[in-house]
């Protein structure tokens, strides 16, 4: 079983969580705003392609902020689990989550093992076409 992350490893990984997190939040607004703008744009156009490719990229800039928030939460738990102290252990088994795991994602939060088994599910529900 890997070591849990040393504490004073802890702190740069808080640093740079806390800064992913402020870039996500401008992120996100940035997001909802195109967004927004792309739905006023829809207003405007009269072309029916205009409109559809306004359609799009509203679309995407809403997928985009999607995405960003479930990343903000993500950082948001791994914070506060770094204030409850039980960062770095993986929320499904309970075993600490590799360093350099951690390194390359601080705000992983399973260990390889379940993070597989969690990807596999996933697949498995919503298969591609
Ligand atoms: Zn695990």
């Amino acid at each position: 079983m890997p070591q849990t992350i040393p504490r004073n490893e802890q702190h740069e990984l808080r640093r740079q969580l806390e800064s992913r997190r402020d870039e996500l939040e401008r992120e996100i607004e940035e997001s909802v705003d195109e967004s927004e703008q792309r739905a006023d744009l829809r207003g405007q156009v009269h072309d029916e392609v205009d409109e559809a490719v306004a359609d799009d990229l509203g679309e995407n800039a809403l997928a985009e902020a999607e995405r960003a928030s479930e990343e903000f939460d993500a950082v948001e738990r791994a914070l506060s689990r770094m204030d409850a102290g039980s960062y770095g252990l993986c929320v499904v088994c309970g075993d600490a989550i590799e360093p350099e795991r951690l390194r390359a994602e601080p705000a992983a939060e399973r260990c390889i093992d379940d993070q597989r088994r969690l990807e596999r599910e996933t697949a498995a529900r919503s298969p591609s076409l």
